[in-house]
């Protein structure tokens, strides 16, 4: 009889198995049991897939978890519950978003969607003064890139990637442009600072961790970043360190590891975070069609141009030259290969960078361009806000001027601008509403040299 019931007990039991066709997803990088694979049960409904698992004890037998010795645990009678309650402080990163279809199928770049470069240019220009022949080579070569992406021809006659150099002054608008370009292409970008990049393993971020911040720029969607553009900026930090006996692992090491990245390769990315451990999801991601752009400002690279330009010359008066070299105000346009080769760019890291441009620093004229003149430019931002408050704000020449000769003994190019205009600008933004009958203010030169007030009219009544 209590064999029978026994029986009947288990029979339930398995009925109840197969009732249950609900869905495990694993507890750390929360995908499905039909992806992982058979899933570890825990206490409290918590299932971890086999690849988490595997990568916790890895991290463990690492040390990176300092209150568990993996050398001496026994993997097969080990009490996993514990170790759970021991990782219980560390939240389990976000999962892949799934997107929803149709935003996807929106999102997908044709041919029809690129503008020429042409129009890419006349966008451009709406936005950034000055530095034509840079926007003329970025139009050319973004709409070359995202022609080959779009068309996929890369397989078939291996057009090469388009990947660029922009060498320019602090503050000349390298970081702008791509911002701006993005932008207007609407593909995802993510901006990085080279000096923080680390050979794997060091302090520091590893040169994966651009890819991170593209997916996490694409919100998490893997195909979108994929079509993306990473700015690295300061470039010239990662050079060849001259002298140095030591291991170079924010310099050279950089370098060889960006390479694959530029050639486009397949990686393995940590979604969430910006370096690999045991409890973030990793995702793959192939760089064959992100476009790299970099950036710096290459501090003395002007020297070693004029020392390469001597030596090519050197049968003539030599003061003659340095005198003509001196003089010439755009020398840093000349540059060639060689010379960044000789800056310590390593030549495998200077031919993966096919476009290399040059932008001018930025002279007086083009300050008070960039003040009045793009669509959002910093004093159309004012006026509107005055406008809010019925007052017509007004610069005369003079004042844009002074403005723009303030910013150049700054020496930071335009970022200089915002710094001097809001210093001033803060009296007028505090005074002007006290007082309901004005109705213009005019800033003049006198005022911002300190010698005296703005000129103020009222309303007519
Ligand atoms: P960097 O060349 O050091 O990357 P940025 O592009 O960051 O300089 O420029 C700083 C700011 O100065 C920008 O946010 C932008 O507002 C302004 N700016 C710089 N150059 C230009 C330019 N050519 N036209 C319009 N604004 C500019």
């Amino acid at each position: 009889m209590s064999e029978e019931k026994n029986s009947n007990e288990i029979e339930e039991i398995i009925q109840e198995d197969e009732n249950d066709k609900t869905e495990h997803y694993c507890y750390l990088c929360r995908r499905p049991e039909s992806v992982t694979g058979k899933m570890l049960t825990l206490p409290n409904n918590i299932y971890i897939c086999p690849d988490c698992m595997q990568r916790t004890l890895d991290s463990m037998s690492q040390g990176q978890f300092g209150f568990i010795d993996a050398r001496n645990m026994d993997l097969d009678n080990m009490d996993i519950s514990k170790i759970m309650g021991d990782l219980q402080g560390m939240q389990p990163q976000p999962a892949l978003k799934k997107k929803k279809k149709e935003k996807k199928e929106k999102q997908e770049l044709s041919l029809t969607d690129i503008p020429a470069p042409h129009k890419i240019k006349a966008m451009l220009d709406e936005y950034v003064i000055g530095q034509d022949y840079a926007k003329k080579v970025m139009s050319v070569a973004v709409y070359n890139h995202y022609k080959r992406v779009v068309t996929n021809t890369m397989d078939e006659i291996e057009i090469d990637k388009t990947n660029m150099l922009m060498i320019g002054p602090t503050g000349s608008g390298k970081t702008y442009l791509v911002k701006t370009l993005a932008r207007l292409l609407k593909v995802p970008l993510a901006i990085t600072d080279a000096t923080s990049l680390t050979e794997a393993g060091y302090i520091g971020d590893d040169v994966e961790s651009v890819l991170s911040k593209l997916l996490q720029a694409a919100d998490n969607d893997v195909e979108e970043a994929e079509h993306g553009i990473i700015f690295i900026d300061e470039i010239d930090k990662i050079a060849k360190k001259q002298n140095t006996n030591s291991r170079d692992v924010s310099g050279e090491s950089v370098q060889q590891a960006l390479l694959k990245l530029l050639e486009g390769a397949e990686v393995e990315v940590p979604v969430g975070a910006t370096s690999k451990n045991a409890m973030v999801p990793l995702t793959t991601m192939n760089t064959k069609n992100i476009l790299f752009i970099c950036g710096g400002a290459f501090p003395n690279l002007e020297g070693i141009i004029k020392k390469r330009m001597m030596k090519k010359t050197s049968i003539g008066f030599e003061a003659d030259l340095k005198d003509r070299f001196d003089k010439e105000k755009n020398m840093i346009a000349n540059v060639t290969n060689d010379d960044l080769r000789e800056y310590g760019l390593i030549p495998e890291f200077i031919g993966r960078l096919p476009m290399i441009f040059t932008l001018e620093g930025l002279t007086k004229e083009m300050l008070v361009e960039i003040l009045k003149k793009p669509k959002n430019a910093i004093l159309k931002q004012y006026q509107k806000l005055l406008e809010l408050d019925e007052v017509k704000l007004e610069f005369d020449d003079g004042a844009l001027e002074a403005i723009a000769e303030k910013a150049l003994e700054k020496k930071t190019g335009a970022r200089a601008l915002r710094a001097i205009i809001e210093k001033f600008m803060l009296d007028i933004m505090y005074e002007i509403p006290k007082d309901d009958s004005i109705g213009r203010v005019t800033i003049t030169r006198d005022y911002i040299e300190n010698h005296g007030s703005p000129m103020i009219q009222l309303r007519d009544q």
